[in-house]
């Protein structure tokens, strides 16, 4: 049977939310596992309190709790804030510090624990996140390359640090916000049915801080960061494709007042080529032969990603027929070898005739070699059938 959330906490049952958060902060500060290392009867405390804080400072909750018991909180009964109470609730490390940290804000258990979260004294909005799209060629993509970006974003204020007010970290130009008394938030309480709802806001005036500047950079007005134009360098391994992507943490906007940056995800773009069709690692060259070139045999000059290439081609070869040559195609990202180019043969068709050539046409229409067969290797073929009698 869990112990009554008033007596973990020690406070009477219509103690008011005052109360109850002066009562959780004595016991978390008491029971805290950095004070108390290696002591699980504390750490057990902790969690009781920690789990009766969080029901009874939310007025819903409160309100089932009193009703139903454990049995209004524990079991999942709608309006629940989706923290997997079900089971008796925190089992997660990082719940309990965030819960310790929402009651103090970041300043009194530990710190960090990742998060963009606005760190209490520290003021300033984090910066949003950017994203730009690096277009590459297929030649490019196959080498790997080096590629210059410029990117217009915020950048913090040099003239005063990243902090807004005339003098940087030097001067002293802080007053406290009048709009919230130097708390960072604003509290806003509504009623309704279900009971009181307090909705708790950064303070608009200040962004959170609490302290608003009394002297402003002339340079950025006061917002600590100003917009530029930016060229980063990136390097490209060779084998990216179309919708990867690399995300260059804290190169995104800069936050106002010294807060976070954003990051920058830096998405890749495939040109079209006007050669090539990419298919994974293997490109695909079409080549056209005209009537007799197909029939007697021929060699041709086709472009590959590392300049052109001579291609023998045999008499007879049908229509679809693809012919590899290995390793010309995309080297694989992770250095598992390089794809094929793939340069599928077309018969082309004349669509004018001369009255000459029309006469010569009609004369080989008759010919016993010029009637299909098609048993012979052709389009019908599967793929891999067609790509094992190809040549390099
Ligand atoms: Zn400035
Ligand atoms: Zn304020």
């Amino acid at each position: 049977m869990p112990r009554d959330y008033y007596d973990i906490l020690g406070v009477d049952s219509d103690a008011s939310e005052k109360e109850i958060k002066k009562a959780y902060r004595e016991k978390a500060m008491e029971y805290h596992p950095d004070r108390n290392p290696d002591d699980p009867e504390a750490e057990k405390k902790f969690k009781e309190a920690s789990e009766a804080y969080e029901v009874l400072s939310d007025t819903e909750q409160r309100r089932r709790y009193d009703q139903y018991g454990h049995a209004g909180v524990n079991q999942n009964g709608g309006g629940g804030r989706g923290r997997g109470r079900g089971r008796g609730g925190f089992h997660d490390v990082e719940d309990i510090f965030s819960a310790f940290d929402e009651i103090f804000g970041g300043r009194g258990g530990r710190r960090g624990g990742g998060g963009r979260g606005r760190s209490s004294r520290q003021g300033g909005r984090p910066g949003s996140d950017l994203r730009v799209t690096l277009p590459l060629t297929l030649e490019e993509i196959a080498e790997g390359t080096e590629k210059e970006l410029k990117i217009r974003k915020y950048v913090e204020c040099e003239t005063c640090d990243g902090t807004g007010a005339e003098g940087g970290m030097s001067g002293n130009n802080y007053a406290m916000c009048p709009k919230c008394d130097g708390t960072g938030e604003l509290r806003q309480v509504s009623r309704s049915v279900f009971g009181q709802f307090v909705n708790v806001q950064a303070c608009p005036r200040c962004d959170g801080d609490g302290r608003i500047i009394e002297d402003a950079c002339g340079d950025c007005g006061g917002d600590g960061r100003v917009e530029r134009d930016e060229t980063i360098s990136v390097n490209v391994p060779a084998g990216v494709m179309e919708g990867n992507y690399l995300t260059l943490s804290g190169g995104g906007n800069a936050g106002t007042r010294g807060g976070p940056a954003g990051d920058l995800r830096i998405e890749i773009e495939e040109k079209p080529h006007d050669d090539f069709v990419r298919d994974g690692l293997d490109i695909y060259h079409d080549v056209y032969l005209s009537i007799p070139e197909a029939a007697l045999g021929t060699e041709v000059e086709v472009p590959t990603l590392d300049g052109r290439a001579r291609l023998e081609i045999d008499p007879g070869v049908q229509g679809g027929k693809i012919l590899r040559m290995r390793d010309r195609g995309i080297p694989d990202l992770e250095g598992a070898g390089r794809g094929d180019q793939m340069n599928r043969i077309h018969v082309w068709t004349p669509s004018t005739l001369t009255d000459e050539e029309e006469e010569m046409m009609r004369e080989l229409r008759g010919r016993e070699n010029f009637q299909p067969q098609p048993s012979e290797p052709n389009t019908e073929k599967s793929f891999f059938e067609r790509v094992s009698d190809v040549f390099s």
